[in-house]
């Protein structure tokens, strides 16, 4: 990309950020665009490797010739915009690819709230032409960004020796993964994890107990040597398959080395697709436009009614109300009924 492009790219993306001026229009240009770019969420604890693998993975779909986004969402980062060198540290492999671009999002200070300023972004960047746009988050359950609502496909990085998934489950990670990954392959214990993450996910599929013999190869989506799992992937449909269920994948990376990347990027691919072809695609879309719709009515039924930071007076039409209930005379639910009714009016 020319450096003009970039820098019209960045402006807008902030414009969007920072809610600026003129950035309903680039939210309305991009929420009507037919499709958006494939959205690929990587999520997993501090440390298993997400930017490494983000920038793997970058490198692997720009070396095809596409155009790859990411945003990485950085929870405890004051900075945003792309400005930190540790940015330009992480993508020693990907920055070599002029088809590629980089943005972070630090968590701090989002009016309408972190998660919806990142799906924001993600819309925006699809008005760029963006094949791909990966997002790069740190695990649920330490945070509060539920970015997976709006990725096309979730993949969850676990390394060895990680508590043996049992964390993965902790926080949660286990129902949003639609791939997993065991990345640090190179170290002892990754058949292991890919074993227990692989027993996880046929509790959770058969609704019972574990299965203990799975055949794992690094790099292939794990095949279960079970014939009780065998019959699970045909009735829930392994990928390709005619079901209608996605039993999650395991599979073993090196993100470092780029081992198995190439394989990860087929799985992604095939999932985007079984995803479209099964209609979850539209079916999540509905579920992030109800969600979205939600939040964004909720905050404009309520603005009228909020105290705005700093401010020494209680917003006019709810001041009347605080000081009844604090004479003891009338409820908070009395107060809020009546308040909605007079907004009706
Ligand atoms: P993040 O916090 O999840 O983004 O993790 P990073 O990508 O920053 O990686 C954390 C550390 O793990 C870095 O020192 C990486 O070099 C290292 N690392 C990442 N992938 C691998 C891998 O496949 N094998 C090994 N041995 N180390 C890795």
């Amino acid at each position: 990309m020319e450096p003009s492009e970039l820098r019209r790219i960045a402006r807008t993306l902030s414009a969007v950020e920072n809610q600026a001026e003129g950035y309903e229009q680039h939210l309305s240009e991009a929420y009507r665009l037919k499709r958006w770019a494939d959205v690929i969420g990587i999520t997993g604890p501090p440390g298993v490797g997400k930017s490494t693998l983000v920038d793997a993975l970058t490198a692997h779909w720009a070396e095809g010739g596409e155009r790859v986004a990411v945003l990485a969402i950085d929870p405890s980062s004051p900075y945003s915009g792309g400005a930190v060198l540790g940015d330009r540290i992480r993508r020693t492999r990907s920055a070599a690819y002029a088809n590629t671009y980089f943005r972070s999002l630090s968590a701090r200070g989002h009016a309408g709230g972190l998660s919806e300023t990142a799906i924001d972004l993600v819309a925006v960047m699809s008005l760029f032409g963006f094949r791909r746009v990966i997002v790069e988050t740190v695990g649920a359950g330490q945070s509060d960004i539920d970015i997976h609502v709006a990725a096309d496909c979730t993949v969850v990085l676990t390394v060895p020796g990680l508590g043996d998934g049992v964390q993965a489950s902790k926080a949660g990670l286990m129902e949003i993964g639609d791939v997993f990954v065991v990345n640090k392959a190179d170290t002892p214990g990754a058949e292991n994890a890919a074993r227990t993450i692989e027993n996880a996910l046929a509790a959770a599929y058969m609704g019972g107990p574990g299965i203990n013999t799975f055949d794992v190869k690094p790099g292939v989506a794990a095949r279960p040597s079970s014939p009780g799992l065998a019959a699970l992937r045909r009735r829930h449909g392994e990928p390709g398959a005619d079901a209608s269920t996605w039993v999650p994948p395991v599979i073993q990376v090196v993100a470092t080395d780029g081992r198995h990347v190439a394989d990860l990027a087929a799985t992604i691919d095939r999932f985007v697709a079984w995803n479209e072809e099964s209609g979850r695609r539209t079916e999540r879309g509905c579920e992030r436009a109800y969600a979205q719709i939600m939040r964004a009515l909720s905050a404009a039924l309520l603005a009228p009614y909020t105290r705005a930071p700093g401010a020494t007076q209680w917003p006019e039409p709810v001041r009347g109300w605080i000081d009844r209930i604090a004479d003891g005379e009338a409820s908070p639910l009395e107060a809020a009924r009546a308040l909605l009714n007079g907004s009706r009016r």
